[in-house]
């Protein structure tokens, strides 16, 4: 028995409506939509009215897939009413994904009135900040490092409201995008690196924020713009048009480089996404397109070489390297040699290895017909433990290719990430074991040859996207922030 998902797992989504009677329908929608960066649990705070006109809210959450967590529909009429909303889903990062109490948003009350925050992303000074709120006498209801942030903005002695979420906000380090609700606004805000994505859009005459674009879509709202680092947006009933949306920086000084997650064009975002200024899915095919240069494959015999991806991750990026292919006159196909099952369910796909422990054969089987005699490249994103590619390998073996070659369009993963992306432990990382020698890692997974893009291949095929703005830490152990290396997913755990 294996790992059946040998991805890094990623952050959150997260979305935000304000100002329309669907506010929690529109919500499902957008997590529907944003499932891939989250599928352990889902949550909804809509903000309503009660009887004396007073600003209430109400939340509804649950762990699993959006459509398990909101399969009654009577949720909508009586539960989540009102016009307003913000939802998240969640792949733990920080906090146990045991614990129900971390499935956010998460809402106080607290003398300015209700706040709801959904947060996507890993702050890498919680355990410091969470330490001095203990010592001063806040209690903590979750074990996430989200909660911090509302006692910091509890905790506020300024009286302006939006003054008290920037004081709170200035004090956070590492990676948040934000959204946040409160009795009369729907705030958005992003860290001044810009590590995770988030766009504002409008719907029928109505603001909404997300993580992907792709959120947008499934409610037909238009994009306007990206939140951008180090910004806070405000939108409340006076906010008619874009130009009235107030945008405030977070920090006056906050004038250092952008350092956007490069995961999110190579594997996590979908790629009918458009973020960091531009098509995940251009970006995923240059990816190909630039793997396919450095690293052609040609059949021994002069036979047509046959290209598949890994369903769905590498799909794109597998069109732009057998296209490249094609271009240098190396004669190719695109093939669908693995077919994956979509119907596992969730409890294959939960975090925890215990928990993951399945054979691949559930997850992919073989087209025998497509692969035998054939010289076979196997186009992936990127190899974490290896375990699962190692597997693949074996799977595809049985159909007797030529030979298996293996193209993967990132770097080899050497070190852990602390903005949010859920890598196992550095010792699990294949990479990292193999002290980065990729014949060694060649020779255990039993291919014919193994090439991974550089560092600063990854980075000439993102150029469009000013690949100086990007993180890559860890492909290259190069922090953006002081990160604490002693840090832990669970770290909180009481
Ligand atoms: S360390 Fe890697 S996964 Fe984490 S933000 Fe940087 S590039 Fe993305």
């Amino acid at each position: 028995m294996e790992i059946i998902s040998d991805k890094p797992k990623c952050h959150c989504g997260i979305f935000g409506i304000f100002g329309t009677d669907d506010a929690a329908i529109n919500t499902y929608y957008g997590l529907h939509a944003l499932q891939h960066r989250g599928q352990e649990a889902s949550g909804i705070v809509t903000r309503d009215y009660n009887e004396n006109n007073k600003a209430k809210f109400n939340i509804y959450k649950g762990e699993g897939l959006v459509s398990e967590v909101f399969a009654d529909s009577k949720v909508f009429k009586n539960v989540l009413v009102g016009s307003s909303a913000i939802g998240h889903n969640r792949y733990s990062t920080t906090g146990s994904s045991e614990s129900l109490n971390n499935i956010q948003p998460f809402v106080v009350h607290y003398r300015m009135g209700n706040i709801a925050v959904a947060h996507n992303g890993n702050l890498t000074n919680a355990k410091q900040l969470r330490e001095e709120l203990v010592n001063e006498g806040a209690i903590f209801q979750t074990t996430s490092d989200t909660e911090v942030i509302l006692h910091l903005i509890a905790r506020s002695r300024l009286n302006d409201q939006i003054e008290q979420i920037k004081e709170a906000l200035a004090k956070l380090e590492g990676a948040f995008s934000l959204t946040i609700l409160t009795d009369n606004k729907l705030i958005a805000a992003r860290d001044a690196f810009g590590f995770r994505p988030l766009s504002i859009g409008k719907v029928n005459g109505s603001f909404v924020v997300a993580s992907e674009t792709c959120a947008f879509d499934i409610i037909a709202a238009k994009f306007i713009r990206e939140v951008e680092p180090g910004e806070i947006v405000v939108i409340d009933e006076d906010v008619k048009e874009v130009d009235q949306i107030k945008s405030i920086k977070l920090k006056d000084d906050t004038l250092h480089n952008q350092r956007h997650c490069i995961f999110e064009y190579i594997y996590f975002s979908r790629p009918d996404s458009f973020i960091f200024g531009h098509n995940v899915d251009k970006m995923r095919r240059r990816l190909g397109k630039i793997l396919a240069k450095k690293y052609p494959v040609k059949d021994k015999d002069g036979q047509k070489v046959i290209v598949i991806s890994v369903p769905d991750s590498s799909n794109t990026t597998a069109l732009g390297y057998q296209a490249q292919l094609e271009k240098q006159g190396i004669i190719s196909k695109l093939e669908i040699g693995l077919i994956r099952s979509h119907y596992i369910g969730r409890t294959f796909i939960q975090p925890g290895q215990e928990k993951r422990k399945i054979g691949v054969r559930i997850k992919f089987n073989i087209v025998k017909g497509v692969l035998e005699g054939r010289t076979i490249v196997i186009v992936d994103d990127s190899i974490v433990r290896g375990t699962t590619s190692k597997q693949l390998v074996n799977l595809i073996k049985e159909a007797k290719p030529k030979a298996i070659h293996v193209r993967i369009s990132s770097a080899p993963i050497m070190h852990p990430c602390f903005y949010g992306m859920d890598f196992p432990s550095k010792d699990e990382l294949i990479a990292n074991q193999m002290n980065g020698d990729v014949k060694e890692i060649e020779r255990y997974l039993g291919v014919d040859s193994l090439e991974y893009l550089t560092i600063d291949e990854m980075l000439e095929a993102i150029s469009e996207a000013n690949s100086s703005n990007f993180c890559t830490a860890c492909f290259s152990g190069n922090y953006p922030t002081e990160v604490d290396a002693s840090f832990k997913k669970e770290i909180y755990e009481l």
